[in-house]
């Protein structure tokens, strides 16, 4: 109920307006979001990668309703890609397509994103298209593999545990093999689509789980580049404990070696556990957002933990 409203609160235009006003909403939001400039998201990667952790970058932005826009938020990803590499950070970049363009054309967005590839490609680095509500589903997935038909290799997706239809996706995309990030799903979805119950988005997540860790063990066990820049198969992107835990189990048991299995995490969120694995000899990404454009971001975030909707009631209050 709660988290319904939060997620119908983060695509409301008055909402936004009404919340952003606030300074203390921007104070909370700190907390999972790098900030506002390139130059801050540089600064946090350096810190993370000082610490052993991986990083893939998300310069906000979701929804554009304006070919401009669109053009811009590639000019803007484009320059990312030449700071990654003029840094040396160790460091991807996650983008959304709605971003780009999807949501105003389709083919508008592929070739947003064909700009990108070409000039991440040959520097080595690996793009990941997050995966939005299941209306885009069909649409991302079909522009991932004209990619991949145009011969982009560093190019990897997200599936969500939630939706009923991702065991027969990550089947299909297990032939190719593509790099995929498993999720548990961030949207307010029907119940005709995504399972409505958390203890059958967690069994999905460990089928989906197994199923993507054989995929690896079957393509000879790919590990992280030597960079850190490109993710091994699998990237298991969660902060729940039991799924972790029936990650590593499963694949000690099926003899997948640590630096094919990569985990992924949010900026903010469970850095002990972060550094727990990366002790343990995994590869772990941390999920970077940074811009002005962070209020749906942060809203999600709020609906995922209502913990951290309490700490925010209470900024609130303090002023
Ligand atoms: C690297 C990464 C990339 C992602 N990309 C996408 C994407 O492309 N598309 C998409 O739909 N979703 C994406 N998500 C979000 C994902 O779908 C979930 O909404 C989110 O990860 C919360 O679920 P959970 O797996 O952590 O499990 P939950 O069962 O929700 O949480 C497990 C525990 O983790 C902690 N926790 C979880 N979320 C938070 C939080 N926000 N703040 C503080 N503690 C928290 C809590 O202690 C909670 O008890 C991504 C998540 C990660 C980590």
């Amino acid at each position: 109920m709660l988290r319904a409203l939060l997620l119908y609160l983060s695509k409301a235009t008055w909402a936004r307006r009404l919340l952003t006003r606030w300074r203390v909403t921007r104070r909370v939001a700190d907390r999972f979001v790098a900030g506002d400039t390139l130059d801050d998201a540089v600064r946090v990667t350096r810190e993370l990668n000082a610490r052993g952790l991986l990083v893939t970058l998300d310069h906000l932005g979701e929804f554009t309703t304006n070919p401009d826009e669109a053009r811009q938020a590639t000019d803007d990803l484009i320059r990312l890609a030449e700071t990654i590499q003029q840094e040396d950070l160790k460091a991807g970049i996650s983008l959304k397509l709605t971003q780009l363009g999807l949501a105003l054309d389709e083919a508008l967005a592929t070739e947003h994103l064909a700009r990108i590839l070409e000039v991440t490609e040959p520097k080595g680095i690996f793009v990941r298209i997050d995966m939005e509500d299941s209306p885009w589903v069909d649409a991302t997935l079909r522009i991932y593999d004209t990619m991949r038909e145009r011969g982009y290799r560093l190019l990897g997706v997200v599936i969500q545990a939630y939706l009923y239809r991702s065991e027969q996706d990550l089947r299909r995309l297990a032939r190719i093999p593509a790099r995929v990030r498993l999720v548990k799903g961030a949207y307010k979805e029907p119940p005709e689509v995504a399972y409505p119950k958390k203890r059958d988005v967690d069994a999905n997540f460990d089928r989906l789980t197994r199923l993507l860790l054989d995929t690896a063990l079957a393509a000879g066990a790919p590990p992280v580049s030597a960079d850190g820049r490109v993710p091994p198969i699998p990237a298991i992107a969660t902060h729940d404990e039991n799924r972790i835990a029936y990650a590593e189990e499963y694949a000690a048991h099926i003899g997948l070696p640590k630096p094919a299995l990569e985990f992924q995490m949010l900026f903010g969120v469970r850095r002990d556990l972060q550094e727990r694995l990366a002790g343990e000899g995994y590869p772990v990404r941390i999920y970077v957002p940074y811009g002005t454009e962070w209020y749906p971001y942060f809203m999600r975030r709020l609906a995922e933990r209502p913990a951290n909707l309490v700490f925010f009631l209470r900024a609130l209050v303090r002023g």
